[in-house]
Parts: C-alpha cells; sequence; structure tokens
C-alpha cells in the first residue's frame, strides 16, 4: 500500500488591508517566510478584508509592495476573506443547527447598561462584571436563556442581531479539556486552552459579516495551513479557535505566538504610527537588511 501524503507544512501571513504595514508585520512576515524556508513548506497570504469600510485595494496594494520589497514571495492567488463569505456562513449555519450558536440583540450600549445595572445590584460586595481576555465585558446571558420562539419572533419582527457561540453548550459538545502545542516566543509546550474565559464570543456581526474567529478558523483549514505564526496579542484568542476547530471537524496547526514589537512609548505598534510604517521607512533610505535588524532577526 502506498503510505499516505504527508501534508506539507504551510504558514500564512494575514494582514488586514485597513492601513500601512509597521515592524511588527514585518517581524510576522519575515517569521513565517523564513520558518516556511526552513520547513520546506509552503508561504501563503491572506488578506483578512472583512470589514469592507476600512479595507481598500489601495492597502492591499501597499501590502504587496511592502512584502516584495522586503525580499518575500508567497503563492498566488491570495485568498480573499470578502470572497469567502459563503464559506464562514455555512459554518454558522452548521453551529446553529447544531444549536451551539444564538442571536444575539444586545447592542454594545446594551451590555454596558446591562453590566452597570447588575454591578450596582451587586453592592459593594458584588464581584465586578467577568472580562474576557482583551479586556472587554463578557456577554450577559440574557440572549441565551431566550426560548426558541422568543427568538424567532425578535428575528421576524427585523430585530437587529448578532450571532455568538454558546460556550457553554460548545464545551460540552467538545467533551474533555482542549489543548495546543505552543513552540513561540512566551509560554511552550502543550497549552490548556481556556475558551470558558472568553464567554459567548461572537460568530458573525449585525453590521459586518463572520467575525475573525469564525473566518481564521476556516481559513487556516482551507488554506491548508500546518503551522500558524502570528503575534503574543493573539495568544489567548487560540483557545476559542481551538473550540471551533474542535466542532467544525477541523485539524489543529501547531502555533508560534511571537514577540510584540513595541512603540517608543511601550506599547503596541499600532498603524496609524507613520514613523514605522515600512514605506515610511522605505522611503527615508532604509534597506530590507535594515528592517530585518530592526525587528531583531
Ligand atoms: N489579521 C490579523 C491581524 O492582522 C491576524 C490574524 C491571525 O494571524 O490569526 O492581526
Amino acid at each position: 500500500m502506498i503510505p499516505p501524503a504527508i501534508q506539507r507544512p504551510a504558514l500564512r501571513f494575514a494582514p488586514s488591508p485597513n492601513g500601512l504595514l509597521h515592524l511588527g508585520h514585518a517581524l510576522s512576515a519575515l517569521l513565517n517566510a523564513d520558518m516556511a524556508g526552513a520547513l520546506g513548506g509552503r508561504f501563503l497570504l491572506r488578506m483578512e478584508d472583512i470589514d469592507v469600510i476600512r479595507c481598500t485595494p489601495e492597502f492591499e496594494q501597499a501590502i504587496y509592495d511592502d512584502l516584495a520589497w522586503l525580499g518575500l514571495d508567497w503563492e498566488r492567488p491570495v485568498r480573499r476573506q470578502s470572497e469567502h463569505l459563503d464559506a464562514y456562513r455555512a459554518a454558522l449555519d452548521d453551529l446553529i443547527a447544531r444549536g451551539l450558536a444564538y442571536p444575539a440583540f444586545m447592542t454594545r450600549g446594551e451590555v454596558k447598561a446591562h453590566v452597570a445595572t447588575m454591578e450596582a445590584a451587586g453592592g459593594k460586595q458584588g464581584a465586578p462584571w467577568p472580562r474576557d481576555p482583551d479586556g472587554a465585558l463578557r456577554y450577559p446571558p440574557v440572549d441565551r436563556e431566550r426560548s426558541g420562539d422568543e427568538r424567532r419572533r425578535m428575528i421576524d419582527e427585523g430585530t437587529r442581531h448578532a450571532w455568538r457561540l454558546d460556550m457553554l453548550r460548545a464545551l460540552k459538545e467538545c467533551g474533555g479539556t482542549l489543548s495546543w502545542t505552543e513552540t513561540g516566543d512566551g509560554e511552550t509546550g502543550i497549552i490548556a486552552a481556556d475558551p470558558a474565559a472568553w464567554g459567548d464570543v461572537v460568530l458573525w456581526r449585525s453590521d459586518a459579516p463572520s467575525s475573525y474567529h469564525l473566518s481564521v478558523t476556516v481559513d487556516d483549514a482551507a488554506q491548508g495551513i500546518t503551522h500558524v505564526v502570528r503575534g503574543l496579542d493573539l495568544f489567548h484568542a487560540t483557545s476559542v479557535h481551538r473550540v471551533l476547530q474542535t466542532l467544525l471537524g477541523l485539524p489543529a496547526p501547531v502555533y508560534y505566538h511571537h514577540r510584540l514589537i513595541l512603540g517608543p512609548d511601550g506599547r503596541k505598534l499600532s498603524k496609524s504610527e507613520g514613523d514605522t510604517g515600512l514605506s515610511a521607512l522605505r522611503a527615508e533610505g532604509a534597506t530590507s537588511a535594515d528592517i530585518r535588524r530592526l525587528v531583531g532577526l
């Protein structure tokens, strides 16, 4: 018998074309490409462009220009999330049909107001409302507890809604504990996932289709990604991705969460910081070798 083909390693750099790349992106892209080379694997690109208002073709082109200037080459065609909404919707519909996702009707303002009321009712002894690992208020259980009839009525009435994962049910369905293999710049080894810390994460927004968590999970599988190399700011999000991978029957890549490049003020770089933008550095005469040095490679 012919032995099964061993999947060729595949890595991806997945920027959002909603701004110019900075040094933090350069580190991520270079690490992905270097590791793909070292593993004899593929280097793929993915445009995380679901937010059609903030993502533009100009920013997308600027990303290609910057990456080419860095000396990188990637497989074509590039996967654009905006072209795969059907795949994310199919994954969402699957979760809805299995009773693992529910319509969430509260706006951000309503969540805040609800939490303020609950905290006030708890008095001085009341514990503060739990926050997710990103510091956002966890979604209240109000909508999760609605009956099927009520949900249908509200949807039929045209009430704006997102879709959220019913995390408790999801974890029951996954059974046992989830973990991932981490090889990055922080904690390494087998990491126990803690998805409950996130609460009922959003899967589909009322104003923009699909969420980061759902699309990244579907895409990594669709692109055959074996090694996810990305910033340490997404370390805890991996817990959510492991849940979705398990529910959707998708393989788990190995993860490498890399150190972040901080600005002079010690904060994470953001796309609006012109001084660390790659195109600005290029215009000042920097070379790709300078960029490698600047990011410590
Ligand atoms: N699009 C995300 C970002 O620009 C990266 C997503 C990922 O690597 O999982 O931060």
